[in-house]
């Protein structure tokens, strides 16, 4: 087996057991491992095991570690990692036509392996030269530790796959191509997913526990969504009583799909509107008008890609949050996110603070936002803490 020695030093974060071996931790690699390929890790001096990892020559991650331990890479050893995600969402898979993440990567112990489910509806995601490498394994595998599902949809079109040197992917792998009207059930509401086109593999699975907060405090409210996508948060608020609904997004075929899913709602068309328009104009437009709102859900897309742009995310957030501030009515309720992994939680805190401040209204946070427990996040991986909210009341 190839092998890749570690730099003197540099096997520290290792013994913290985090996964990611930088170019820059390593000395010299021994043999020709390929794409993906399993290699040994071993420190420089004194050529000390370390593990087991797999190899991403294009990227800056050079590899990922599989294993800390000496165990064989393969498909019994994949199985138990499976396995050992599986159980921790054996309860949301045993939900009639639920939707939940069944595989979260680097935290589920599996680096650059997704796996979503909906209804019966497998999608996998291959992020990494690794995850790419074991394919096969990974379809077979699901198909047997998994035997109800319906089928395995490939959702390989990333952006963040060029940076390992693998193409896109979307597909069929087995089993039933998926239905155009896919639809999970989610709180007594139905939420259709594309998982051919959608975002992601299909849906923000990881807003299900906020768009029960959401849904709290909805009641005889106006509700503003800002980007909206489907309408998640505007369905689930309507649901639950919610006066009024307008979702803004910039994207017409998610507000179409958010339309579909009012009527699949039986929710009243009136009270559901769809304006597609950038948010950052369209909340100008709306202080303009001096409209105003009870509950506003700010849940903008990635706004930091490099830790070079943090300062422009910064002023984004900041934005579009003293807007929000502005167009609420006393008492109102701004429920508002960061996807980015590189905007530290803190950061984000004290953004919408300034942004409160600014604007005159005083906030109070009432709930600290995250993912659902089937988006775990592993202790020793910190990176991979992305999605953040704040749920604050203007006073
Ligand atoms: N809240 C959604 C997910 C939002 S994803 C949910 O829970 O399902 C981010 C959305 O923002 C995408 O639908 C994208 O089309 C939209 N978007 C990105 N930039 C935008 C902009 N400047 N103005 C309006 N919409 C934007």
């Amino acid at each position: 087996m190839a092998e890749i020695l570690l730099k003197a030093g540099r096997e520290d974060s290792l013994a913290r057991k985090h996964p990611w071996i930088f170019s820059g931790a390593i000395e010299k690699v021994n043999g020709q491992p390929g794409h993906g390929d399993t290699v040994e890790v071993r420190t420089v001096k004194g050529g000390k095991f370390l593990g087991r990892a797999a190899y991403s020559p294009s990227s800056q991650i050079k590899a990922r570690m599989w294993a800390f331990d000496d165990e064989a890479i393969g498909e019994g050893f994949f199985r138990r990692r499976l396995e050992n995600a599986l159980a921790l969402r054996r309860d949301r898979l045993a939900e009639e036509g639920g939707g939940c993440r069944l595989v979260n990567a680097e935290s589920d112990l599996l680096p650059g392996l997704v796996v979503d489910h909906y209804a019966g509806v497998l999608v996998i995601q291959l992020l990494t030269a690794g995850a790419e490498r074991w394919r096969d394994t990974w379809a077979s595998l699901l198909r047997e530790l998994l035997p109800a599902a319906r089928c395995l949809y490939e959702r390989s079109d990333a952006e963040s796959r060029e940076k390992e040197g693998l193409q896109p992917r979307i597909g069929l792998v087995w089993g039933e191509e998926p239905p155009d009207d896919l639809e999970i059930a989610e709180d007594g509401c139905r939420y259709l997913v594309d998982v051919r086109g959608g975002h992601k593999t299909g849906f923000y699975l990881d807003q299900r526990d906020n768009r029960a907060r959401v849904a709290a405090y909805a009641a005889g409210r106006e509700v503003l969504n800002a980007f909206s996508y489907t309408g998640g948060f505007g369905i689930a608020a309507l649901a639950a009583g919610a006066k009024s609904v307008l979702n803004i997004d910039a994207s017409a075929p998610a507000l179409e799909l958010a339309r579909r899913n009012a009527e699949r709602n039986g929710l009243a068309a009136g009270a559901f509107g769809c304006h597609e328009g950038n948010v950052f104009s369209v909340l100008r437009a709306l202080r303009a008008e001096e409209r105003r709102f009870d509950l506003i859900v700010l849940d903008p897309p990635k706004f930091v890609d490099s830790r070079a742009h943090l300062e422009k995310a910064a002023r984004g957030y900041k934005d579009i949050n003293h807007l929000a501030c502005q167009l609420l009515r006393p008492q109102g309720m701004l429920f508002t996110f960061s996807c980015s992994g590189l905007m530290p939680t803190d950061l984000f805190q004290k953004i919408v603070a300034d942004a409160a401040l600014d604007a005159g209204r005083p906030a109070q946070i009432l709930h600290r936002l995250g993912p659902p427990s089937d988006h775990p996040t592993l202790l020793a991986f910190p990176e991979g803490t992305y999605l953040k909210g704040l749920a604050c009341r203007v006073v």
